[in-house]
């Protein structure tokens, strides 16, 4: 695959996405039981479906558009916090990336981040409060430090999983789980579990089309 990524290639990673979702959908909604309420499985499950069922419809010509349309279907199909939040991760990400065709790493790299910062924004939330963002920001300082996505995928897909195992000792002072205090120590949150598969299938759609 040449480095830079291309409508397909962004098919194909939303694709391994709602794979790996429909795979770990019971892992998620078990993390999301005893600090939560028993959905993060089931909520992006029903999302990254029918973004899935939506694409195939209405399939989008530019990585940005893809992105763009993506976001709002899980703001309007994932129940709970996450739907807002990853929607708006994918929307900002999608809108940064405007219409070009193809798009080089550090670009992808750079809108994600401004992304991420949208989603701590509208969520209140910063790293070190146990939420999808202790996975995500590692995973961007990875993308930022691979020089091309055949070493910089898969770092990052590491990165978000520690992480995401590194939510566990950690007092979650967002969502639901805060509502635990200091209960909520000691589980692994369920969104940095989720947003760690979903740098799992940017590495395996690169390795895929590789
Ligand atoms: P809900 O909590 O409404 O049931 P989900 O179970 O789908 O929604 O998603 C829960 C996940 O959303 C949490 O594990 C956490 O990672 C993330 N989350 C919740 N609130 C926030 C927030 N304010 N900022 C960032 N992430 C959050
Ligand atoms: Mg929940």
């Amino acid at each position: 695959m040449s480095e830079e990524l291309d409508t397909g290639f962004f098919a194909d990673w939303l694709r391994a996405a709602a794979t790996a979702i429909d795979r770990e959908a019971a892992h998620l909604t078990e993390l999301d039981s005893p600090i939560g309420d028993a959905d993060h499985g089931s909520n992006l499950q029903r999302g990254f479906t029918a973004v899935q069922t939506a694409l195939a419809k209405e399939p989008q010509e530019t990585p940005g558009a893809l992105l763009l349309f993506t976001g709002r279907q899980l703001i309007s199909t994932v129940g709970g916090a996450s739907g807002p939040l990853y929607g708006t991760l994918l929307r900002r990400t999608g809108k940064a990336l405007g219409d070009a065709a193809a798009v080089p790493l550090p670009e992808l790299a750079a809108a994600l981040r401004g992304a991420a910062d949208a989603v701590a924004q509208l969520g209140g939330a910063a790293p070190g409060d146990a939420t999808m963002l202790d996975a995500l920001y590692p995973a961007l300082d990875a993308l930022d430090a691979g020089s091309a996505p055949g070493d910089a995928f898969p770092a990052a897909a590491r990165a978000a999983a520690e992480g995401a195992e590194a939510t566990v000792p950690m007092q979650a002072r967002k969502g639901r789980a805060s509502y635990l205090g200091e209960r909520s120590v000691g589980h692994e949150d369920p969104g940095a579990a989720s947003t760690a598969l979903l740098f799992e299938a940017l590495a395996t759609a690169y390795g895929e089309g590789a």
